[in-house]
């Protein structure tokens, strides 16, 4: 089924135009195209181009340069597929990515920037490689750091490495005759020489600043692409010539009868053209003209000999400065530029309770409702998966969309569903799933479904497990914005019972307490929700999340049939905390035992615990904060539960924060093991890192 208007605008790379075009939907809802929305980018943050030599320099931290792409689009109730593009069918409208399902469009917007020209040295687009290349380079020695290019971007980038390395060997490598003398001056001023680009040492280090094309895939795709850049062809409308549902803007793209060169300031004012043309074309309207002025001001970032910063002015052939008062106000442009997207208020539509695991019952009314139907075993079921006959185990899992990408997020919902049988030992072997869709067009239900289904059999089909079977369900209420956020995917997991299943209970005397990886996916979604998460701190626990633990599983059955000893407890850390879980496996284990968890031990995300001392916490933490309750004494029974600390023992803000931890609900969360010491040693060897030697039961 095609996909038709106003079904999905898909926006390809989070340039400067489509960020001001996010920024635009949150500042005014009402400009919001209607249908789904879906940004793909290579990472959840963009870096501002303007202050990019400024960063270089030192002047700015990696943060105040970068535009969070997570935080902009859950503001403006849009999808984000964090993805490598890698072409555009424009017959069947799908953009084609890397190493998942492409993305069918009724509508696409391409801003994907370009990348430096072949040729020697390292690029310096794309950015993020660039600056890591810098960042690892602390070669003290005499070896030049060679620039190549002749351009401004060039000498910026000398000018700022100056400014990085005061008294490193620098050299720009250029075509004599196109760098003007005057500039030239002042690179000699500061100890960078220039060189002819023949005397390039391609095996040195060094940045190749040389100018910039368009990515190949552009013009593979069949889209009308310029020869010698690679620049997709637009109208003044910013639509690609002959296919009017597919706009361009930035580097990637030239408007054909008004052409200007590729560069940030180009980017940023084309923004407003497209983000009116983008509704326009949904709704039906006519479409704005762009109308770039001939020339634009750059203003180039510079060192005065003494080390201070300053800058030229520069307007078509007039040139003034360099003086520091220019630096000071490009300082402010780029600043006010940065602080407009901090102070995008949120769309105000989405919801604010915790999702994935978060969203489960908490245990109070869970236990009461399961007693008042007359189940009460059920909820006292001591294990992660009920049994099927001899043969089999299942388990039952899922909850409502974590994360707005749906083929990420069917994912993320499999492997969490596949841990209860993980816990278990056992191997999932087939799964069935409840798919709710939300309230919307036919075709786009397809495509959420689609890439649904396709990232659950992402998590199923390494562990050599199928999806067998299902169904699905249309929401009653509203959909939320963005819409695939009104998905809800359940999971029943079966999987061969292992001739003997790990047990939740049976902990012992003498048992080492290991964990599988670290905690805090509940404080870390719940602070996304409230902007107030570091984008590489969600993409950290993404990684995590979305990284199966089924070979850690086959790893410990095979240490245990090596050992032939007796079998570890296991469960899964999921909705209710690590200390819940760990409650529910000494409520099943021997009366009389007491565990000391070792408080220094404890992995936690990054960012968790900063998170935790900020105060922020998942909806469902305050009804998991009865689990500390293990951590008390009662009158004649010592704590089940001991948070010890080696040393000095904890400083009260941190110990708050580890406590909070302990119950910290989480997604895809690790597994907790209780295992003699002979297995942990052998489990935290080499090959085993992943696992943290937490406590230890007496
Ligand atoms: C050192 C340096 C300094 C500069 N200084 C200035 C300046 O002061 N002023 C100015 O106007 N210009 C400047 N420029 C030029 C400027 O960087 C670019 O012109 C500008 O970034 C182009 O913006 P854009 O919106 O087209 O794309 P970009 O800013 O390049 O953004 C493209 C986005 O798409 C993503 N992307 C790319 N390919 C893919 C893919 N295949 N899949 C998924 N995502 C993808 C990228 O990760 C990126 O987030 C400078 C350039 C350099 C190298």
């Amino acid at each position: 089924m095609r996909l038709t208007n106003p079904a999905h605008l898909v926006l390809a790379g989070g340039g400067h135009s489509h960020a001001l075009v996010l920024l635009d939907w949150c500042m005014h809802p009402q400009r919001r195209p209607a249908g789904l929305i879906t940004l793909v980018n290579r990472q959840s943050s963009t870096l501002y181009s303007g202050m990019i030599p400024g960063l270089i320099a030192r002047h700015y931290k990696r943060s105040e340069v970068s535009i969070d792409l997570r935080r902009l689009c859950d503001r403006a109730g849009v999808s984000l597929v964090i993805a490598e593009i890698n072409g555009v069918d424009v017959m069947q409208q799908q953009l084609q990515l890397l190493n998942r399902p492409a993305l069918s469009f009724s509508q696409l917007s391409i801003n994907v920037g370009g990348d430096t020209l072949p040729g020697s040295l390292q690029a310096i687009k794309p950015l993020e490689p660039a600056l890591e290349t810098l960042d690892k380079d602390q070669d003290p020695s005499s070896t030049p750091f060679q620039l190549l290019g002749s351009g401004l971007a060039a000498m910026e980038v000398a000018l700022a490495l100056r400014q990085r390395w005061p008294k490193r060997r620098l050299q720009l490598l250029h075509r004599p005759e196109t760098v003007p003398s005057q500039l030239l001056s002042s690179l000699s001023q500061v100890n960078i020489e220039a060189l002819p680009n023949t005397a390039l040492n391609p095996s040195g280090p060094g940045l190749r600043c040389t100018g910039s094309q368009a990515p190949e895939w552009l013009s593979s795709s069949g889209l009308p692409c310029c020869q010698e850049s690679g620049r997709v062809q637009t109208h003044s409308s910013l639509q690609v010539l002959g296919h009017p549902a597919i706009f361009a803007a930035g580097d990637c793209a030239v408007v054909n009868d008004q052409p200007r060169p590729p560069s940030g300031v180009w980017a940023v004012r084309a923004a407003a053209t497209l983000a009116h043309n983008l509704r326009a074309l949904s709704q039906g309207n006519p479409l704005r003209q762009w109308r770039p002025q001939r020339l634009a001001l750059q203003l180039l970032g510079g060192v005065h000999p003494e080390g201070y910063p300053q800058a030229w002015a520069l307007w078509g052939g007039i040139q003034i400065g360099p003086h520091p008062w220019i630096w000071r106000w490009k300082q402010r442009i780029d600043r006010q530029f940065m602080t407009r997207f901090d102070q995008a208020p949120a769309m105000g539509i989405g919801p604010m309770d915790c999702r994935g695991c978060a969203a489960k019952l908490p245990a109070a009314p869970l236990e009461a409702a399961l007693e008042a139907a007359g189940l009460k075993s059920l909820g006292s079921s001591p294990e992660d998966a009920a049994s099927l006959g001899k043969d089999w185990l299942q388990s039952v899992d899922g909850f409502p969309a974590l994360i707005s990408d749906p083929w990420l997020n069917g994912r993320l919902t499999a492997l969490h569903a596949s841990s209860d049988l993980w816990a278990c030992g056992a191997s999932v072997d087939s799964a069935m799933a409840v798919i709710t869709l939300p309230k919307t067009a036919a075709a786009l239900q397809q495509e959420l479904l689609s890439q649904t289904l396709s990232g659950l059999r992402s998590a199923f089909e390494p562990q050599g497990a199928r999806l067998i079977g299902g169904h699905t369900l249309e929401a009653r209420a509203e959909a939320p914005t963005p819409m695939s956020l009104g998905l809800q995917v359940s999971l029943s997991v079966n999987g061969k019972r292992p001739a003997h299943p790990w047990k939740k209970g049976g902990l012992r005397a003498g048992d080492q307490l290991l964990l599988s990886r670290p905690l805090g996916t509940g404080v870390l979604f719940a602070a996304a929700m409230a902007a107030a998460a570091e984008p590489e701190d969600l993409d950290h626990a993404l990684a995590q999340m979305g990284t199966s633990q089924h070979p850690i599983v086959e790893q410990l059955q095979e240490l245990i049939s090596l050992e032939a000893e007796a079998l570890p407890s296991c469960t899964d850390v999921t909705g209710f905390g690590l200390l819940g879980h760990l409650g529910e496996m000494l409520q099943t284990s021997s009366q009389s035992l007491q565990v000391v968890l070792d408080g220094s031990a404890i992995p936690a995300l990054p960012g968790a615990l900063k998170l935790l001392k900020a105060k922020h916490a998942s909806s469902l933490a305050p009804a998991n904060r009865r689990a500390w309750s293990l951590l008390d004494p009662s009158q004649d029974q010592p704590a089940k539960v001991i948070l010890a600390r080696a040393g000095s023992g904890f400083d009260p803000e941190d110990l708050q924060a580890l406590l909070e931890l302990l119950v910290d609900p989480q997604t895809c969360g690790p597994l907790l093991l209780g295992c003699s010491e002979a297995m942990a040693d052998a489990l935290l060897q080499a090959d085993y890192t992943q696992w943290h030697r937490i406590g230890v039961v007496q």
